[in-house]
């Protein structure tokens, strides 16, 4: 990494903190293991969607993740079915769920506040359909509060564009590349509010389909944004960026 892409990424920081105000408020603290289920629902989902489905699985089993573990697998798909592609999520979740109580002898991720982030992440990323999005989601949005970098969609976009990664970088990969960015002595919080005025931006302002150049207060940092209000052939908007 580049001083200078390092300055970059700090001067976006700061720029999107004074809108958003930093520091952003914790949106919930969930334990480790309730954050992972909603983490595993919430891909490629609406928030709205994947938390009533977390809400309705809470609810039909008392919040009580053995009995949703031990559930018939229909009625587990049913309970969910508001998220995107709920039969492939339902087992999915159970089998997170039996694995943890394998290697753990008991259900519960407390443990992880044992370890150091490093190591927690890769025993998390070791749970089949795990990734770096939803390991540094349990570790920063969790009751844990580690300092851990998750990229979403947006935060991806926004990145991309601004010329913080190249756009042959997809989501997963862009977690160690822009965590790297960060300096080492940021705190969860401030590693949090990164995450969350990068993702506020790109769904307010630097949208997929209809980036609003024109009041982004990124634009002279933005080679994307530069491009297209310059009437240049603008930077490809890539759907990686989705
Ligand atoms: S200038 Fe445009 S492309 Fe760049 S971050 Fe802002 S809205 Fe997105």
């Amino acid at each position: 990494m580049t001083d200078s892409l390092q300055d970059k990424l700090l001067e976006i920081h700061r720029r999107l903190c004074l809108i958003f105000g930093c520091p952003v408020a914790y949106f919930r603290a969930l334990d480790p293991l309730s954050e992972l289920v909603s983490s595993l629902l919430s891909h490629r989902t609406r928030n709205a969607a994947s938390g009533a489905a977390f809400r309705a699985l809470r609810t039909r089993w008392n919040g009580d993740w053995a009995a949703v573990r031990d559930a018939d697998p229909a009625e587990v798909e049913a309970t969910i079915a508001g998220v995107t592609w709920p039969e492939q999520k339902a087992p999915r979740i159970q089998a997170i769920l039996r694995r943890i109580t394998e290697l753990r002898g008991e259900l519960s991720l407390d443990f992880l506040a044992e370890l150091s982030v490093p190591e927690a992440r890769a025993w998390l990323e070791e749970l089949p359909g795990v990734g770096p999005k939803t390991s540094a989601a349990v570790m920063s949005f969790s009751s844990l509060r580690r300092p851990a970098l998750p990229v979403d969609s947006h935060h991806h976009r926004v990145a991309v564009r601004t010329g913080l990664i190249p756009a042959s970088v997809a989501v997963g990969p862009s977690h160690r590349i822009l965590e790297a960015q960060l300096p080492p002595d940021w705190t969860a919080q401030q590693i949090y509010d990164n995450h969350e005025v990068l993702m506020l931006h790109g769904q307010r302002v630097c949208s997929y389909r209809d980036p609003a150049c024109h009041r982004c207060v990124l634009l002279e940092l933005c080679p994307t944004g530069q491009a297209r209000m310059g009437g240049a052939e603008p930077v490809s908007l890539s759907p990686l960026g989705r």
